[in-house]
């Protein structure tokens, strides 16, 4: 099976391609443009005779012969896709759709990345697939929360009007090793302060919730998307339920570091959602998805990550 994987060097597409090649019947093809992805994520595989890398922007149609195509290519961190707002929305539309062209000419399947951004700053709690959300078109975060809605659309515009099988995953914030130390979101931050004994800077006052997931559950939950029957294409929620707002996640942290930091406050920025928890009932009944990391035992491995890094 010849497997594209997307932003392939990125923190979701490294761990993506390292998993996919466990399988030996698997040869991974990694487009990455860098823009984010590090080479470093990718280093273990670079000599692995089913892997190949290829340095190019999905912005520009690229024709290679595939079977499945994974797209994980979009900036994710706020601080990184609000550098270039067009060129995060160009990579979402354009970039999503030149994959689809790809998928339609080759008769390949497409899992797009999606996110619960799609949710916005949600008004009903947890949210449920059939929730339509709460998007602010013109804010800091519009770039990337409507591009990912428009590269939602055009999945369904794909498979309804020219049966390419596609499939649509709702990732919500998820964390793991090859997530950049300067990736701004707060996993990295957090427990880059605690380890240097910095203050962490909890922005607002919070008490805005997050569920986190640790990388290992969400890619099991991906891959069994990619092999649902071809008639399924979601969306569908993905992440972990286990709901903690920021200032639970900053003692947590600078307990489990034995840091000396204080926690500092900063003011909220534009959009922030106030809570945010999957309801994963639908991933449950029709994946199986069972995520089982507890969020201690991932943040404990990700700050002997960092500790390494
Ligand atoms: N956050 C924070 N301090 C930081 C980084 C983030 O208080 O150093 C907050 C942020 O305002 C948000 C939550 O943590 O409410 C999660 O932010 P992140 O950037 O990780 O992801 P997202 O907002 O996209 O879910």
């Amino acid at each position: 099976m010849k497997i594209l994987v997307t932003g392939g060097a990125g923190f979701l597409g490294s761990n993506l391609c390292k998993r996919l090649l466990e399988d030996e019947k698997n040869n991974v093809i990694c487009i990455d443009n860098f823009s984010s992805g590090k080479r470093e994520n990718i280093e273990e595989l670079i000599n692995n005779e089913r892997f190949e890398l290829i340095n190019h922007d999905i912005i520009d149609y690229i024709d290679i012969k595939v079977n499945q195509i994974y797209n994980a290519a979009c900036e994710a961190s706020p601080k990184f896709y609000q550098q270039n707002h067009l060129k995060t929305f160009d990579a979402c539309v354009f970039g999503t759709r030149n994959l689809l062209e790809l998928a339609k000419k080759y008769n390949a399947k497409l899992l797009q990345f999606s996110t619960s951004e799609i949710y916005g700053n949600p008004i009903e709690h947890p949210q449920n697939e059939k929730y339509r959300g709460n998007v602010n078109t013109m804010g800091v975060r519009s770039c990337y929360d409507e591009g990912k809605r428009a590269a939602e659309t055009l999945c369904f515009i794909y498979n309804k009007e020219y049966n390419v099988r596609t499939k649509v995953v709702r990732i919500f914030n998820t964390y793991g090793p090859n997530m950049r130390e300067d990736d701004g979101r707060v996993i990295s931050n957090f427990i880059n302060k605690a380890i240097r004994n910095e203050d962490l800077e909890v922005y607002g006052d919070g008490m805005q919730t997050r569920s986190l997931c640790y990388v290992d559950d969400l890619l099991d939950g991906i891959i069994k998307m990619m092999n649902t029957d071809d008639d399924f294409v979601g969306p569908i929620n993905l992440g972990n339920d286990q709901e903690i707002t920021v200032n639970e996640l900053a003692n947590k942290v600078i307990e489990l570091t034995n840091s000396n930091s204080k926690i500092t406050y900063k003011p909220l920025p534009q959009d922030d959602p106030v809570k945010r928890r999957p309801d994963l009932r639908l991933a449950k009944e029709v994946l199986s998805y069972n995520p089982s990391v507890l969020i201690d035992d991932g943040l404990r491995n990700m700050i002997e990550y960092y500790k390494k890094e």
